[in-house]
């Protein structure tokens, strides 16, 4: 159960009324709400953020659980964050207070390194990443650097735009690794991105196949709903040869699976940050010039392009929503699978 909320008190005059945050101390333990009587202050560069709704991604339950390394204090998660620009610091051009933005995962790179140099930022050694190094979302108000904060598409209310942020632009990210040429294309586990990215795939005319988590007939009906092409369990294999498969599931044994489903020269594409081990496999599977790959975080290019995507074509956007005060529930039911879609905090 999620803690319990508190009274607000009522604002000063011109002030900010308190504000909470979700906190976590260390990996394994439970998110604590701590309150703020003073916003924070935006740095130079940076905005401050009235957080309305925040995601809730399969990377912060990878944070929560310990599956990544923990920062060498605590953070609050959260990278998939809608919300009003409520406090600009100083320098900062190009948005305006009350302009709607949305924060994503990426939230700072060096600028100068070989990789940011030549369009890689993603892989930037010094990167820092919202809900991660940088206190993220599961909060009422968040700083961010201006410089990675996107406007938002109209078409979308807060908690609908909240998941395009991580799910939908790492999704893109890792639907456009698998190239142009995938007419056939799988999606392992159906969650968050895999829902958003088969309407981009349909849309854009491939033929899109959906694999759940054996038995998972709520997301199967999801699927076929958004249009995809055929629907199965990642044990199945398809009628015919997939060109890519994109993993979004954290399961090492499905890159085995999905290199036997896809055809020679196909690729097998692993979109998340974490990922249980790889199981040994024939040498067979993946001889023909199969390929994996992996995708990491994204750019702000993803970004941009993504965002013109979900601005052209209007995307079904499936949310399970939670108070605040109750993210702990949220990562609970994402852990054990009790939804269909993305889970969205109300900030
Ligand atoms: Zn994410
Ligand atoms: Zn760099």
């Amino acid at each position: 159960m999620g803690l319990p909320s508190v009274a607000v008190p009522s604002a000063p005059a011109g002030g900010v009324s308190r504000w909470s945050a979700m906190v976590l101390d260390g990996p394994g333990r439970r998110l604590r709400q701590v309150w703020h009587d003073e916003p924070p202050l935006p740095a130079a560069g940076q905005v401050r953020v009235r957080v309305s709704a925040c995601g809730v991604c399969r990377t912060d339950l990878h944070l929560a659980d310990g599956d990544l390394p923990f920062p060498p204090h605590p953070v609050v998660p959260g990278h998939e964050i809608v919300g009003h620009v409520a406090a600009l610091g100083a320098g900062v051009t190009g948005l305006v207070i009350g302009q709607r933005v949305g924060v994503p995962w990426l939230g700072w790179t060096c600028g100068e390194c070989e990789p940011c140099r030549v369009g890689r930022e993603n892989l930037c050694a010094q990167a820092r990443f919202t809900g991660w190094q940088l206190d993220g979302g599961f909060a009422e108000q968040v700083l961010a650097d201006a410089r990675y904060v996107f406007p938002l598409p109209p078409g979308y209310d807060d908690v609908q735009a909240a998941p395009l942020m991580c799910a939908g632009l790492i999704g893109w990210r890792a639907y456009v690794a698998a190239g142009p040429d995938a007419r056939r294309i799988g999606l392992y586990g159906f969650g968050a991105a895999a829902h958003l990215i088969a309407q981009v795939g349909v849309h854009q005319g491939r033929e899109v196949h959906a694999f759940t988590r054996p038995g998972d007939l709520a997301a199967q009906a999801l699927a076929r709903r958004l249009g995809v092409a055929w629907t199965g369990g990642s044990d199945q294999m398809p009628a015919a040869p997939l060109d890519a498969a994109v993993l979004f599931a954290p399961v090492g044994a499905l890159v085995p699976q999905a290199l036997r489903a896809v055809r020679p020269g196909g690729m097998v594409v692993c979109a998340g940050i974490h990922m249980s081990d790889i199981p040994g496999f024939p040498y067979a599977w993946l001889w023909g010039e199969r390929r994996i790959v992996s995708v990491a975080h994204l750019t702000r290019r993803d970004g941009e392009a993504f965002l013109r995507v979900a601005a052209e074509q209007p995307l079904q956007v499936q949310v399970h929503t939670y108070p605040l005060a109750e993210a702990n529930q949220a990562l609970d039911d994402l852990r054990a699978g009790r939804f269909t879609g993305a889970a969205v905090l109300r900030c």
